[in-house]
Order: structure tokens, then C-alpha cells, then sequence
């Protein structure tokens, strides 16, 4: 037995799984979108399962508040402001030295999709924002490349295998993007540590599955679990004969006119964001869900304004923003993204 067969003959022993299973995991490409917590405990298990080759893209840079509940990083990281890609990266090439690594410190959108995510076999959501979900979900549906949906958010994590051409897929359970602000997000509503690391696992798991060709379609449910009161709830929809993305085969988060869009301005460090056009903003309940987060938040009919130490964020109720000093348009979206949502 050679030594990477030895490496992982107790998974190769467990029958439904088997050396089929472990050869196709073997011959995978996982492309990880977003390499934070519930992404980064899902590329660290399929790095251990013995997946072929990684594509590891993060846009963001590890802080220290990340370290509670992102398992790839340490300290150092969080001092250095690593690009969390490239962390991600040299963590998982010491827990195996025959992962093939691609590192993309980039924000994944429709002009470089095709690009990044060519030739994958499958796409596991680590992202925190629900508008690259949308573009997830159309380029899986254009290509037929496998995704599974992932979130974890307070006490709770959603999980959703989406196999195409089959649905049920993202739109049938949410035809429309949210307008930004109204959904939590682990800077508004927290997050308990370990969550995103389980649901990680079960993202893990669920690629596994289907890179084996042992998912069984009526087994994919949007699968919600409160794991703080144990209540665990699925969601078993028939795909919509109306859904935009699946039934129709509409594709409208390829295009740019369904994308937020980031603007550096001249001379002064601040990028301005557009997310695309949609109800108002709620700012009174934005200021509501932000009021933990500085002592320094404004808030008036026309616009919210929020000052974290070195960086501004200025949101208008028509959903467009100002964040002065993040330094790059990455960082902004980002912090667009993790304040306010999307
Ligand atoms: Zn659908």
C-alpha cells in the first residue's frame, strides 16, 4: 500500500464511500469561494480527505476578531494582515504537501468567473454576502458545475447541496437579492465560534457525496439547524417551475447590471459602492442592528454614518455607500458587505 493510500485507508474502509469515491475526490477540483470560517474548515477537511487540487479565493485580509471561529489562521496572520488566500494557501500546504493550491486574493465576480473557476468540479460557498451567491448560483447553472450553499449566522447554520441541471437551486428558495441591509450578518447579529466550522463539515461532506456520485437528489434539502436550542429544520421544496436561475434559465448575475459595483474616488482614499437598484434602505433598523459596533454612529433620514477607528462608512437609504480608508476596493467591499450586507 502506498503511503498516500495508507494516508487515507480508514476512509477508503468505509464502504459507501470506498476507492471509487476516494479516486474521484482525488481527481477533483474544489474551488472555495471565500476562505474564512465555514470556507477554511471546509478546504482543511477536503485538504485532509485527499481532494486533487484547491482553488482558494478570498478577497479580505485576517484581523483579529476573525480568529474566534476562522481555524486557518493564528496571530501572526492577523498582525501580518494576510491576504486570507494566501493564508489559507500556506496553512493547508503544510497538512499536505500533495495538494495542487491556486490562491486568487481577489473578489470573485462576473468579469473574472469564467476565468478563476475554469475546469472546476464543484464550488463550496464560504462567502458572506448574498449577491456572490446569486453569481455562484448562474454560473453553476450555465456550466452544470455542482455548488453547495453554506451560511452560518448567530446560533444557526443553512446548508444546500444544488446540483444542476436539476433544481431546487438559491432562486427557488429566494427569487430575488434582499436590499442590502436587511439581512444579518455575523458583524450585526455575531456568530457562535464552532457554527461555521460544523457547517463547514457538512459542506465537506455533502462535496464529497456528490464528487463520489452518491447524492441522491430527493436527499437535497435547504437544511437549517439552531444549534443553540436543537431544532433542526428541512426545507424539502420541489424545484419552481417559475424559478428564474433553474426552470428559465435566466442568467442575470453574469451580467454587470446585477452587480454591486465599487468606485475609488480621486485623491482621498474612498470608494464609493453601488449596489444595484432596489428598494430604499431601512437606516433606522441598520442603526438598530450597528449600535453595538462604535460609539460613533449617525444616523438622519438621508444617511447613516459609522466610524470603526481608521475607517468611515457613510450608507445613503438608496443603498449607495462612502468608506474611506480601507485602502483598496477589495477591503471596501468587503466592509460594505460585512456592516451593512448584501
Ligand atoms: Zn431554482
Amino acid at each position: 500500500m502506498s503511503a498516500v493510500d495508507d494516508r487515507h485507508r480508514r476512509q477508503v474502509a468505509f464502504g459507501p464511500f470506498g476507492s471509487e469515491g476516494q479516486a474521484a475526490l482525488a481527481a477533483a477540483t474544489v474551488a472555495v469561494v471565500g476562505c474564512g470560517a465555514t470556507g477554511g474548515a471546509a478546504a482543511e477537511l477536503l485538504t485532509r480527505a485527499g481532494a486533487g487540487r484547491l482553488i482558494l479565493i478570498d478577497r479580505d485580509i485576517v484581523a483579529l476578531d476573525n480568529l474566534h471561529r476562522q481555524v486557518l489562521f493564528d496571530e501572526e496572520d492577523a498582525r501580518e494582515g494576510r491576504p486570507k488566500a494566501v493564508a489559507a494557501g500556506e496553512h493547508l500546504r503544510r497538512v499536505s504537501s500533495a495538494i495542487r493550491l491556486t490562491v486568487e486574493a481577489t473578489h470573485l465576480d462576473a468579469s473574472n468567473v469564467d476565468r478563476i473557476l475554469d475546469n472546476v468540479s464543484i464550488v463550496l460557498d464560504g462567502t458572506d454576502n448574498i449577491s456572490t451567491r446569486f453569481l455562484l448560483n448562474d454560473w453553476c447553472f450555465e456550466t452544470g458545475v455542482p455548488w453547495v450553499y453554506v451560511g452560518a449566522v448567530g446560533g444557526e447554520g443553512m446548508l444546500l447541496p444544488i446540483v444542476p441541471p436539476r433544481g431546487p437551486c438559491l432562486r427557488c428558495f429566494l427569487p430575488e437579492p434582499p436590499p442590502p441591509g436587511s439581512l444579518a450578518t455575523c458583524d450585526t447579529a455575531g456568530v457562535l465560534g464552532p457554527i461555521p466550522t460544523a457547517m463547514g463539515a457538512m459542506a465537506a461532506i455533502e462535496a464529497m457525496k456528490i464528487l463520489a456520485g452518491a447524492s441522491q437528489p430527493e436527499a437535497r434539502k435547504l437544511r437549517t439547524i439552531d444549534f443553540w436550542d436543537w431544532r433542526v429544520r428541512d426545507i424539502a421544496l420541489p424545484p419552481r417551475a417559475d424559478c428564474p436561475a433553474c426552470a428559465l434559465g435566466e442568467r442575470d448575475f453574469l451580467h454587470d447590471e446585477r452587480s454591486t459595483r465599487v468606485i475609488e474616488l480621486c485623491g482621498r482614499d474612498t470608494h464609493q459602492i453601488l449596489p444595484p437598484p432596489g428598494p430604499r434602505l431601512d437606516l433606522e433598523a441598520l442603526a438598530d442592528r450597528l449600535d453595538a459596533e462604535s460609539d460613533h454612529l449617525l444616523v438622519n433620514r438621508l444617511f447613516l454614518r459609522l466610524d470603526l477607528g481608521a475607517e468611515r462608512l457613510t450608507v445613503f437609504a438608496d443603498g449607495r455607500a462612502l468608506i474611506e480608508g480601507a485602502g483598496n476596493a477589495d477591503r471596501a467591499r468587503a466592509f460594505y458587505d460585512r456592516y451593512v450586507g448584501t
